[in-house]
């Protein structure tokens, strides 16, 4: 049987072990068919590790024992209590940030200090969902003397989570809150680029106290541990975030077996509008923020940026001598703001996008080509003068490649900014009131940010109108996900 621990170093670490097995139960196991598969260290393109795969036989077996604690401790527990266990459990994440950032950094390759702030966030996430657990209330509701009506919100059950690459522990935060909130269990699949961070934080479940079957984490493959978790017969909810390709797969495998509910946070393509009388470096330190931020690997991304004419030139040349400040490199140096894209496979997607933007005309402004000759790393990227209709300004690139293109006034880029079937995030940068409310009001997208970029939190919903999915995560409405309202009515002698 392959080993269930391997031996690992990192240089903020030093040694240290890691589980590689499935987490069911409480317990690491080994996968029901004894396979493994590399995980890819994507600064050195070396081999960190091997995990264990898990198969459909392993999704029925953690399928099982979510269910049995659905029905069995956790209806139990008191909503209270499963508060204080979510606040331990992010208690512990805190003392283990640290360990948590490093092997974060290692696997997806983002720099230690943006690990750091994603571990403090899942933190915060947990903490906050935490203190949901016990505000999950019914109404009552007068409709008539003789009868007495009331509703619950119920938990669904066990909810399957399919979560991807880039922000591999925040998503699994973002996935856990809500579902622990409100009472349902949990089986979770891991990106199969980036398995490491959660089995990581999985011996921080069983410290925490919660009753073994309650979070049950898996590392597999999409086509077959996630096609599994969409199509299986015994899970409720399915939550997904990922490519919008895979959404659809998901929402048509849910519609095929169970009719499991679904929610989905698929891809982007969001505009970033800068306005003539935007303050310019403020607007520039935002846009650069938005595109590069996490390597270009987020969702919101904001990777069409709409400028007015009466800046544009000098915008561009900003722009430039910003993005060729970005430091990129070894993302455990301390400075390191941009590490490597994720895999090869993003690596060659991302390049085949700049070569189809140099193909169709577009003029490049800094970049087009990879960093170094080891690892994924690419070269912060703008193309200038890039029109509506060149590839580059319509699909999701998902790397550190930024469109820019002209325009003229409000109603102009209110149009171009609605011109994607994709409605995730976007921004506006102006000093006019006015124009910030209007254009904020007349975007179609989950949300708009006034005066800055990707200024998510865990309080605050966040979700896509369009191709970009279903339903919200985070803040109050993330609980809806999780709840389905049972209506009781009692008939009064
Ligand atoms: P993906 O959608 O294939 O993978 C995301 C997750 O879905 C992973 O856990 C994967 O194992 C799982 N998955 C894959 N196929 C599945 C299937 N048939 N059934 C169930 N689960 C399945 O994303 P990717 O191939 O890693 O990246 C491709 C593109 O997706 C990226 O270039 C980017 O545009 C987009 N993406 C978006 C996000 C986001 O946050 N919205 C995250 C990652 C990737």
């Amino acid at each position: 049987m392959s080993p269930l621990t391997v031996k690992l170093s990192t240089p903020i670490t030093g040694n240290f072990t890691l589980n590689t097995g499935l987490f069911i139960n409480n317990e690491f196991v080994a996968g029901a068919e004894g396979k493994t598969f590399d995980v890819i260290n994507p600064s050195t393109e070396d081999v960190i590790c091997a995990v264990h795969e898990a198969t459909e036989k392993d999704v029925d077996i953690a399928v099982a024992a979510a269910r049995k604690a659905f029905e069995g401790p956790w209806s139990k527990i008191v909503p209270q209590d499963r508060g204080i266990l979510m606040n331990k459990l992010a208690d512990l994440a805190e003392k283990n940030a640290e360990l948590l950032a490093a092997v974060e950094s290692i696997d997806n390759g983002k720099s230690i200090n943006m690990a750091r702030g994603d571990v403090a966030a899942v933190v915060a996430t947990l903490r906050y969902y935490g203190g949901w657990a016990d505000k999950i209330e019914g109404k009552t509701i007068d409709i008539s003397p003789d009868m007495f009506h009331y509703t619950r919100n119920e938990p669904i059950g066990v909810c399957g989570q399919i979560i991807p690459w880039n922000f591999p522990l925040l998503m699994l935060a973002w996935k856990f809150g809500p579902a622990l909130a409100t009472g349902n269990t949990v089986v979770l699949k891991t990106a199969e680029q980036t398995p490491l961070s959660a089995l990581a934080l999985a011996p921080l479940i069983k410290e925490a106290g919660f009753p073994p079957g309650v979070l049950n984490i898996i590392t597999g493959f999409g086509k077959v541990a996630g096609a599994a978790i969409s199509s299986h017969m015994d899970i409720d909810k399915v939550a997904f975030t990922g490519s919008t390709a895979v959404g659809r797969t998901i929402m048509m495998a849910a519609a095929g077996s169970n009719l499991k509910k679904v929610t989905l946070e698929l891809g982007g393509k969001s505009p970033n509008i800068v306005f003539n009388d935007a303050d310019i470096d403020e607007a520039i330190n935002w846009v650069n923020f938005g595109i590069y931020f996490n390597h270009g690997q987020c969702c919101c991304a904001g990777s069409r940026i709409y400028v007015q004419e009466g800046i544009y030139d000098k915008f561009i040349a900003a722009f430039k001598a910003r993005a060729e400040e970005n430091k990129v490199g070894d993302p455990f140096h301390e400075e390191t703001f941009q590490g490597p894209q994720v895999s090869q496979l993003q690596f060659d997607r991302i390049m085949s996008y700049v070569k189809s933007g140099k193909d169709e005309g577009a003029t490049v402004i800094t970049g087009g080509d990879r960093h170094g000759n080891k690892g994924y790393f690419i070269q912060p990227t703008i193309f200038a003068d890039v029109s509506q209709d060149m590839k580059i300004m319509k699909e999701e690139i998902f790397g550190p490649v930024a469109a820019v293109a002209k325009f003229k006034d409000i109603d102009e880029v209110i149009a171009l900014g609605n011109d994607s079937n994709y409605g995730l995030a976007a921004a506006v940068h102006t000093k006019d009131l006015n124009t910030a409310i209007r254009v904020s009001n007349a975007l179609r997208a989950g949300t708009v940010w006034v005066n800055c970029y990707n200024a998510l939190h865990h309080q605050l919903p966040f979700g896509g109108y369009k191709e970009s999915g279903i339903g919200r995560e985070l803040g109050e409405a993330a609980l809806a996900n999780y709840t389905q309202n049972k209506s009781v009515a009692i008939k009064l002698n």
